[in-house]
């Protein structure tokens, strides 16, 4: 059975974080293993508080796997734990939703972590999936602000981002439209725009994706299908 391991917070609600990736890589018929950065206290409605995880604890956590979903990373402490821990497992794709914060509003990075993620992070993963509020604040920490997402995205690139899916889940229109940039390519997924929110979804999508590759499916189609998954996911609370 093909391992599937998600980096990321434990998040007490169990609305998202490796609780809520371990249930979609399970429900995709792969094996979750998962590495906690930091363990939260949450609710619908707020972060109550953050400890983060020993270095040497989460080091022991991330093991070989056939793809890795990386989500939250709390603090530059844990981003460059994981930078380096992923030099000893083999090559494999690696998916990382830069989770900034939650949707109650409750930092999950760090200023210091965020800069780490930029500079030495972005550079190791097969696909970053930033929703449209992360993309355009990543893009002016990248010292390249801008209103066009598709401009935002290319600074990402330029920072060392293989690929870039740009997720339209939080925009306007009654198709949600998620791009995907890669080198000189632009893949376009639809879905009709739902008109719920559920938290997790960012999780949902970046943890099928990861499953989708450790199938050895090509990215675009990988992407594709983790959109089909995260629509299934958001039509259960129609
Ligand atoms: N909490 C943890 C531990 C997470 O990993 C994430 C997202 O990856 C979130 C919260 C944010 O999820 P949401 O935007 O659904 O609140």
């Amino acid at each position: 059975m093909k391992q599937v391991l998600a980096i990321g917070g434990l998040d007490s609600s169990c609305g998202a974080g490796v609780i809520r990736d371990a249930a979609t890589i399970q429900s995709l018929g792969k094996q979750p293993r998962v590495a906690v950065t930091a363990v939260t206290a949450q609710s619908a409605t707020g972060v109550r508080d953050i400890h983060p995880v020993p270095s040497q604890t989460l080091d022991a956590q991330i093991v070989p796997a056939h793809a890795i979903k990386i989500g939250m990373l709390c603090d530059d402490v844990r981003v460059r734990t994981v930078c380096r821990a992923l030099e000893k497992v083999s090559p494999c794709p690696i998916v990382l939703d830069p989770v900034l914060s939650a949707s109650s509003g409750g930092r999950l990075l760090s200023d210091a972590g965020a800069g780490w993620l930029l500079t030495e992070l972005i550079q190791k993963v097969t696909l970053i999936t930033p929703n449209l509020q992360e993309l355009s604040l990543l893009a002016d920490w990248c010292g390249e602000p801008s209103q066009d997402p598709l401009k935002q995205a290319d600074a990402l690139r330029r920072a060392g981002a293989l690929a870039v899916l740009i997720k339209d889940g939080h925009g306007t229109g009654r198709i949600a439209k998620d791009r995907l940039i890669t080198d000189g390519e632009v893949h376009v997924f639809e879905a009709p725009r739902l008109g719920v929110s559920r938290r997790g979804t960012g999780c949902t999508l970046a943890s099928a994706i990861a499953c989708g590759l450790a199938e050895g499916r090509s990215l675009p189609n990988a992407c594709e299908m983790g959109k089909s998954v995260v629509t299934a996911y958001l039509a259960e609370e129609t």
